[in-house]
C-alpha cells in the first residue's frame, strides 16, 4: 500500500483501481481498460473529460495571472464576473456569493453567516439548524455535524449539541411510510413532526432549515409531491431561513438548471453550490444568500472592522475562470435542456429493472438516480450488510461501468450530462448483467 490515508474508505481496503485518464463520459484504468463513468466521478463531472475549451480557459487564465486574492477589498475580474452571473442564474432574490473550495467548507461558510446574521439583527439565540436524518452536507466539523449518516457521524465526536443541530425525519416514502400510510398521509405526518419540533424548541431559536432538494448520499431520494410546499409554509409561519444545499443537484442535475426548480422550492433564503460549477476542472463552491441578509451583516462587519471569515483560495482565479467557462458551455449548448431529455430517457429504461428480483425501488429525477437492492421486494426486507451492494459495483466495475453504492445497498447513478441516449442504452446492459450475476451469488430471504 501506498502513504495515501484514502478517504470515505474501509483502512483495510486494498488500492484496487487505478484510473489513469479520462476522455468525454469513459475513464481508463492504468492497464488501459474503460470504463463509462456512470457517477460523474462523485456526482460532479457534467461535462465529461478532456474538454479542450475547459482546459484552454484555465491555461489562459493561469498564464495571465495564477493566483490572486480576495481579502481587503482586493479583486479580480473572473470573481466579479462569475459572482455575478451566478447571482443571475440562482432563484436567490439579490443574490450575493461567498466563494469557497468544496461544498463542505461552503456550509461552513453558511453556518457562520447564519450566526454573523442573527447577531446583527441582535437575536444572538437564534442559531439552531434543523437538518434532516440520512442527510449529507459535507464532513468538515460543523457541515458534518448537519451530516445525519451513520458513518460520517460515528467516533468523530461531532459538537452536535454545540452547534445546535437538530435532525428531522428524510422524506422516504417507501422506507419511511407507516403501513398503508398514502403519499398524502406520509406527508402529513413528517410535516407535522417538523413543525411540532420547531414548537418545542422554540422558533426563537431556529435560524434554519438545511435540505437536499434531491438527495445523492442518502441513496437518491426524491420526496413526495407537496412535500417542500408543506416546509415552505411552516419555516415561513415560524421565520426559518430555508438554505438549499445544491451541491449535487446544481446545474442540470434534476432536469432543470437548480434542485428547487424541480422541486419548487421557491426563492431559498441561502443555497450552497459546487461541483458541477466547475464541472470538477477545479474544486471551487459557492455559498449564496439573499441581499437582504448580506445588508444586515454590512454595519457590524465594519464595527469589528473586517468580515473575519475568508479561504486563501476564496475566488481562486483559475477556478473563477475555469467555472466560467463551464456556465458559458451550459447556456451556449442548452446543456440543462438536452440533459432533461437523456434523463427523461434514463429514467424510463432504468423502471425496466423493477422487476429484478433484487431491485425494491427505482427512483430518481433527470440524470440521478438509484436502485435500491433489497433482500425481499414483497416486505422491502432490506440486507443485512452492504455486502450485496458492493458486489453488484465490483460486477458493474467488470463490466466496465461505474456506479457507487450508497446508503447500503442502493446504486447510484449520475452519469455526465452529456450522456447520450445510447450511451444510456450501454449503461443499462452493463447494469443488468452486472444485477443478474449479483443475484446469482445471492440469498432472497423469504421473509
Ligand atoms: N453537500 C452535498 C449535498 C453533497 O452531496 C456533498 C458532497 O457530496 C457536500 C455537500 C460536500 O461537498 P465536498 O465533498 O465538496 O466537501
Amino acid at each position: 500500500m501506498s502513504a495515501v490515508i484514502y478517504p470515505t474508505t474501509n483502512f483495510k481496503a486494498t488500492e484496487q483501481l487505478v484510473i489513469d485518464r479520462g476522455e468525454g463520459i469513459y475513464v481508463y484504468d492504468k492497464d488501459g481498460k474503460q470504463y463509462l463513468e456512470g457517477m460523474a466521478g462523485l456526482w460532479c463531472t457534467s461535462l465529461g473529460y478532456g474538454n479542450q475549451e475547459i482546459i484552454a480557459a484555465s491555461n489562459e487564465q493561469m498564464k495571465k495571472m495564477s493566483f490572486t486574492h480576495m481579502f481587503g477589498g482586493k479583486t479580480h475580474q473572473a470573481g466579479i464576473d462569475l459572482a455575478n452571473r451566478l447571482a443571475e442564474m440562482v432563484p436567490v432574490e439579490n443574490a450575493k456569493v461567498f466563494f469557497g473550495n468544496s461544498g463542505s467548507d461552503a456550509n461552513d461558510t453558511h453556518i457562520k453567516l447564519l450566526r454573523y446574521y442573527f447577531n446583527a439583527l441582535g437575536k444572538p439565540e437564534k442559531r439552531k439548524i434543523i437538518t434532516r436524518e440520512r442527510a449529507y452536507h459535507g464532513v468538515t466539523v460543523a457541515a458534518g455535524s448537519l451530516t445525519s449518516l451513520p458513518a460520517n457521524l460515528t467516533h468523530f465526536d461531532s459538537p452536535i449539541d454545540a452547534l445546535g443541530i437538530l435532525r428531522t425525519d428524510h422524506p422516504h416514502y417507501y422506507r419511511g411510510a407507516n403501513n398503508g400510510e398514502s403519499e398524502a398521509e406520509f406527508v402529513n405526518r413528517i410535516t407535522n413532526n417538523l413543525e411540532q419540533l420547531i414548537v418545542r424548541e422554540g422558533p426563537e431559536t431556529i435560524a434554519a432549515f438545511i435540505a437536499e432538494p434531491i438527495t445523492g448520499a442518502s441513496g437518491v431520494i426524491v420526496p413526495p409531491a407537496g412535500y417542500y410546499e408543506k416546509v415552505q409554509t411552516i419555516l415561513q409561519r415560524y421565520n426559518i431561513l430555508f438554505w438549499a444545499d445544491e451541491v449535487i443537484t446544481g446545474f442540470g442535475r434534476t432536469g432543470n438548471d437548480f434542485g428547487c426548480t424541480t422541486m419548487n422550492i421557491k426563492q431559498p433564503d441561502m443555497m450552497t453550490l459546487a461541483k458541477q460549477m466547475s464541472s470538477a476542472y477545479y474544486p471551487i463552491s459557492a455559498s449564496i444568500i439573499r441581499g437582504e441578509l448580506y445588508e444586515a451583516m454590512v454595519e457590524l462587519s465594519s464595527k469589528v472592522g473586517v468580515f473575519g471569515h475568508g479561504y486563501t483560495y476564496s475566488g481562486h482565479p483559475v477556478g473563477c475562470a475555469i467555472a466560467l467557462k463551464v456556465l458559458e458551455i451550459y447556456q451556449r449548448d442548452n446543456i440543462f435542456k438536452t440533459a432533461a431529455c437523456t434523463g427523461d430517457y434514463l429514467q424510463r429504461q432504468l423502471k425496466a429493472f423493477s422487476d429484478h428480483p433484487l431491485v425494491g425501488e427505482v427512483r430518481g429525477k433527470g440524470m440521478i438516480a438509484a436502485l435500491e437492492l433489497v433482500a425481499n421486494k414483497t416486505t422491502k426486507a432490506a440486507f443485512t450488510d452492504g455486502s450485496v451492494g458492493a458486489e453488484a459495483v465490483l460486477a458493474c466495475q467488470h463490466n466496465g461501468l461505474i456506479v457507487r453504492a450508497v446508503a447500503g445497498n442502493s446504486l447510484a447513478l449520475c452519469p455526465p450530462l452529456i450522456t447520450t441516449e445510447a450511451q444510456v442504452d450501454e449503461i443499462m446492459e452493463k447494469l443488468g448483467k452486472a444485477l443478474d450475476s449479483t443475484l446469482e451469488h445471492t440469498t432472497l430471504s423469504d421473509r
